[in-house]
């Protein structure tokens, strides 16, 4: 084999800066989450592969064309989760959750997998964080998810809007489809090949489309607003009084449809609110009927949203998200005899705002300066005999001694 050694193509391997930005930024979502109410949910990296067969759609993209499928030795047809709607609804339903106080309210983080073409922004691997709301419908919740996502991205990203749109109940979307199948029937030859393929199995897409010949047909296509009953009218209109409630800023965006079956009534995505750059952040909708359509006997009304953890960061000011700096202490001795002293001062930290970077090489104190300097610290503290340290400030150049009981206080304070 003479392929060099490299990763999968659309990975990355998180390094240093790209690492400490995705956990600060999973860190900040996590505590706002908690703070809306929300708690943590983990469900495994795969799946049975009907899991998301059925529950995002055979005919989406995720289904037919990216996922990560595989069989087990022992014949299991499995599949690397490619988004985390369907899991956590399998885990409701798995764990009997519908027998507790509902609605729960989940959030999750972790990595994704989509077989798709890499660029920037898109990944084969990604992270995406999520939040779920199981076991109501409620206006105020799908304001709720809205504005959690709202908030995490405004963060790092000060021109986000919301594009929103209403689906309509299953019903309501079953008898528009039909008209709309026969509106793409009677102009087939208008669309080209791969428009008309899905007029057929996925016409919804089509109102979605970015090709010039099919936004002409769309224009006089009918339109699903006209097949909603009084009560999807006014579910959606409470939901949009709430986000001018909460001036979130939005835009109604009857081609909204996103790529995954299971919506109903509420889809939004987070844009870029900059006028020419069509990027979505993140996004989801309310999903009512999941739950039977994974074979569950009853409907368990939902609604959820997921952000792309990767976009958002390169997109946002890049540490937007991290924490406050913390202060990193290089610690040493000239003597190896005082190495147990180091390791001792560590295991007596604890404040989290300190971190010692410990260097077990003998040199003279002089050495250590210049050498904590030109890796970047501000601090380091030499230890010097079992019961003195000298802390330098490498900035000012000023050194102070103090006592082994005198730091530990500081270090326990
Ligand atoms: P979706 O579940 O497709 O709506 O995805 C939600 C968000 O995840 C999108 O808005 C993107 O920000 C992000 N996302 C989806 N697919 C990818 C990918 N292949 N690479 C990076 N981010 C992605």
């Amino acid at each position: 084999m003479n392929k060099k050694l490299q990763k999968p193509k659309g990975t990355r391997d998180l390094i240093g800066k790209t690492y400490e930005q995705r956990k600060a930024f999973l860190t900040f979502a996590e505590n706002r989450a908690e703070m809306y109410g929300f708690s943590g949910i983990e469900t495994p990296i795969f799946e049975h592969t009907e899991v998301f067969m059925k529950g995002v759609g055979e005919e989406t993209d995720i289904v037919s064309k990216e996922m990560y499928r595989f069989k087990t030795a022992g014949g299991d047809d499995l599949t690397l989760r490619p988004e985390g709607t369907a899991s956590v609804m399998r885990s409701y339903i798995e764990n009997g959750m519908i027998s507790d106080t509902q609605p729960k309210r989940f959030y999750y983080d972790g990595f994704y997998f989509r077989h798709e073409k890499p660029q920037k922004g898109r990944y084969r691997q990604f992270t995406q964080f999520g939040v779920e709301v199981m076991g109501a419908k409620n206006p105020a919740y799908d304001a709720l998810v809205i504005q959690l996502g709202y908030d995490i991205l405004k963060k790092g990203i000060p021109h986000i809007i919301v594009e929103i749109n209403e689906l309509g109940t299953q019903e309501e979307r079953e008898a528009y489809l039909a008209v709309l199948r026969s509106y793409y029937e009677e102009h087939k030859e208008k669309l080209p090949k791969e428009d008309r393929e899905r007029s057929i199995t996925n016409p919804l897409r089509v109102l979605d489309s970015k090709d010039e010949q099919t936004k002409e047909v769309n224009e006089h296509a009918p339109k699903l607003e006209d097949y909603f009953s009084e009560e999807s009218k006014r579910y959606f209109n409470e939901v949009i009084r709430m986000l001018d409630t909460l001036s979130i800023p939005y835009r109604i965006n009857p081609r909204l449809v996103r790529g995954i079956d299971y919506y109903e009534h509420t889809v939004f995505e987070y844009k870029l609110d900059d006028g020419e750059t069509d990027i979505a952040f993140g996004g989801g909708g309310r999903y009512d009927g999941l739950a039977e359509i994974l074979g569950y006997h009853e409907s368990v009304p939902s609604i959820g949203m997921a952000i792309g953890v990767e976009r958002a960061i390169e997109w946002s000011g890049n540490d937007a998200y991290s924490k406050e700096e913390k202060e990193k202490v290089y610690i040493c001795a000239e003597e190896e005899s005082l190495f147990p002293i180091m390791l001792s001062i560590l295991q007596e930290n604890t404040k989290h705002d300190v971190t010692f970077y410990p260097e077990f090489s003998i040199r003279k104190a002089k050495k250590h300066f210049e050498r904590a300097e030109k890796l970047g610290f501000s601090k380091l503290l030499l230890v010097k005999s079992e019961d003195e340290l000298e802390l330098r400030n490498l900035e000012t150049r000023e050194s102070n001694t103090l006592t082994r009981d005198g730091y530990r206080d500081f270090l326990k304070s």
